[in-house]
Formats: structure tokens, C-alpha cells, sequence
């Protein structure tokens, strides 16, 4: 029998990494399913560029910069399956909480007020802010949503073995909003 190996990438925007801790949390469940994928890009290998095309790619954070956004768009090219993995991914969550506050004030509070030692906002290297945080779907097709804050690593271990397996997960009872 020929097993069909597929692509899989994992991004990094503006979230905290705990979505890609509860990836490895699956542990020895992660052998399980080893022999159906190769892991081409993401923060937890070597490699440092997206291949042009991906069988599926999941995403960790929401859409905070410049620099977010067009990973977004570069991934949505790529990735036959893209999925939304954790809060932050699926509604902005942690980071969205500066949305109350105009994107110059965040600034101003952040790296001027009450600075007495050369206070400055950065510019150049930095990755420009986006005037508001918004989630992945706000400007892609999303094809899965896994909510939780991180989704545990039982609910990415299902949705990855029916995918990777060509069937349609649901694991509406694996995962929740926030814990
Ligand atoms: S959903 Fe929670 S665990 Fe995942 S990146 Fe956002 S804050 Fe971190």
C-alpha cells in the first residue's frame, strides 16, 4: 500500500508560541501519525522559506503588522487547507485587546510615556502595526477553525489525523474557547 506523504506547514504571528507548545504537548501521539506528513517550514524546523505550495498549513495568532499580513496572504497561496489554530487565530483574542485604543496611543503608551531615558518609537527594523489586530478570516478563506487558548493537544491530534487522512474532522468536543 502507498502511503501519499503531505506537506504540512505551521506559522507564527502575533501569538504567544503556546499554540505551538500544545502541538508537541501530543507527545509520543505525534508518532502516530509521523509517516503521513513532512514538516517543510515552521518555527519548530530549520528551514526558512515557504514552499510556493503546501498541502495544509496552520496558522497560530492573529493579524497584528504589516509583517502578518502579507505571511497571511503568502500562506493562503500556498496551502491547500489552511487552518485557524487557537484563540488568537480564530478571533483576535490576546492581541485584539488593543483595539479599544487608537494604533498612536498604544505607541505613545508604550514607548513614550513615562520613558525619561531617549524615549522613541521604533521604526525600521520593526514590523509596522496595523491600526487595528484582526483574525486570520478577516482577509482569507479560512478552511478550519480549532478555538482554545491553546487548543489542547488531543483536539490538534484529531484534527491532524483526519486531515492528514483525507476525512473531515470535527472536533467540536475536543475544543473551546479560552482553556
Ligand atoms: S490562542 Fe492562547 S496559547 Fe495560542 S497564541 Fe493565542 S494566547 Fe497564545
Amino acid at each position: 500500500m502507498t502511503i501519499n506523504t503531505l506537506q504540512i506547514a505551521t506559522i507564527w504571528l502575533d501569538g504567544c508560541s503556546g499554540c505551538h507548545m500544545s502541538l508537541l504537548d501530543m507527545d509520543e501521539h505525534l508518532e502516530k501519525i509521523a509517516h503521513l506528513f513532512d514538516m517543510v517550514y515552521s518555527p519548530l524546523v530549520d528551514s526558512t522559506s515557504l514552499p510556493a505550495s503546501v498541502d495544509l498549513i496552520l496558522i497560530e495568532g492573529a493579524v497584528s503588522s504589516e509583517k502578518d499580513l502579507e505571511h497571511l496572504m503568502n500562506a493562503r497561496k500556498s496551502a491547500a487547507c489552511l487552518v485557524a489554530l487557537g484563540d488568537c487565530a480564530v478571533t483576535g483574542n490576546v492581541p485584539s485587546m488593543r483595539n479599544s485604543f487608537s494604533l498612536s496611543d498604544v505607541l505613545a503608551t508604550s514607548y513614550q510615556k513615562d520613558v525619561s531615558a531617549n524615549p522613541q518609537i521604533p521604526t525600521g527594523f520593526v514590523p509596522a502595526l496595523l491600526e487595528h489586530v484582526t483574525p486570520l478570516h478577516a482577509h482569507v478563506q479560512v478552511d478550519h477553525f480549532l478555538p482554545g487558548c491553546p487548543p489542547p493537544a488531543s483536539a490538534i491530534f484529531a484534527l491532524l489525523s483526519h486531515l492528514l487522512q483525507g476525512k473531515q474532522p470535527d472536533v467540536s468536543k475536543l475544543s473551546r474557547f479560552g482553556s
